[in-house]
């Protein structure tokens, strides 16, 4: 018999992420706090419900994708925990701080159920497509049962250890990230001011030491490496509010454990004044304009 999933939170990412699993055959239970949210839930299959509660307690599984830690604590304690069948497994699949996610995977388990944190790596298009990469914290058995159901919504499922390790490595991947596409975008600008052509710079450092994905995967100046948003005004891509979210997350995560990471808090300053420049909503790699004085 196919499995019932209760999927709450379904927006740019959780729209795409049910559907997916509407589509390998799983039933879906959706509840959003958006109408318009619910009813493109609907129209994809998915079993409208008025409440998580409703959604949660006919399923044998509950994905979230929601926007921030205290969103995934509210609903997970003041709702699911009451409302799910035993047996239930929970999978977080927003991107929140790694205390929370520990602490509500706690709080789970102290009531008798299993629950991962499976946060992801891939936008709206890699959900829509079913190609996101999961990233997933658990204990063996957890990640076990959550497996075939993040496989039905991506093309990876790595485990990265215990309760709270999905968020940990997601923060980390995204504060490289955000690193490597600040230095790629200040070393074009500066190769341009020598007068070394952005085309040939590309040409000579994607096959040396100063290569990276986002010099030749998404390479931030228009017309210079493969197809990627700056070739289309900045939009669509990552948008440089959710990089200043994670960027925030992992230096939160950072000082709680006395980590230093200087790049990881030059990345958050510049990424900080770029959102305040009214840039939340365009593509991160529009650092560049912002290291070229535009
Ligand atoms: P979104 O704002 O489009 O969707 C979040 C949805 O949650 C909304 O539809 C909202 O109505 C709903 N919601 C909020 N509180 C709720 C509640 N209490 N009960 C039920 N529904 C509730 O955000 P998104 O872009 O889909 O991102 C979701 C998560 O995925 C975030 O944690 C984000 O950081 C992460 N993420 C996003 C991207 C991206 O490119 N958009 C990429 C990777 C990870």
């Amino acid at each position: 018999m196919s499995q019932t999933i209760a999927f709450i939170g379904l927006g740019n990412m959780g729209g795409g992420m049910a559907a997916n699993l509407l589509k390998n055959g799983f039933a879906v239970r959706a509840f959003d706090l958006s109408d318009d949210a619910l009813a493109k839930a609907e129209a994809a299959g998915a079993v409208r419900c008025a409440s998580a509660a409703e959604a949660v307690a006919q399923a044998d599984a509950v994905v979230s994708m929601l926007p921030a830690g205290s969103h995934v604590e509210s609903v997970y304690t003041g709702e699911i925990f009451d409302a799910a069948q035993p047996g239930a497994l929970f999978l977080d699949c927003s991107t929140i701080d790694v205390a929370t996610a520990r602490r509500v995977e706690e709080a789970a388990q102290a009531k008798g159920f299993e629950m991962v944190d499976a946060p992801v790596s891939g936008g709206i298009a890699a959900a829509a497509g079913g190609t996101l990469t999961f990233m997933v914290g658990g204990s063996d058995a957890a990640f076990g049962r959550a497996k075939p159901i993040l496989a039905a919504m991506g093309k990876a499922v790595i485990h990265a250890g215990g309760a709270g390790n999905g968020q940990a490595a997601k923060i980390c991947n995204n504060m490289l990230l955000g690193a490597t596409m600040v230095a790629t975008c200040e070393s074009f600008a500066m190769a341009k001011k020598l007068g070394l052509d952005p085309q040939t710079f590309y040409d000579i450092s994607s096959v040396s030491s100063g290569q990276s994905w986002s010099m030749t995967s998404y390479c931030p100046v228009p017309g210079v490496g493969p197809q990627s948003p700056s070739d289309n005004g900045y939009q669509g891509g990552f948008a440089v509010g959710l990089m200043l979210k994670d960027l925030k997350l992992a230096t939160q995560a950072a000082a709680s454990v006395n980590a230093s990471v200087p790049m990881g808090n030059a990345a958050e300053a510049l990424y900080q004044l770029l959102a305040n420049r009214g840039e939340a909503a365009r593509d991160f790699s529009l650092m560049i304009e912002l290291l070229e004085g535009k």
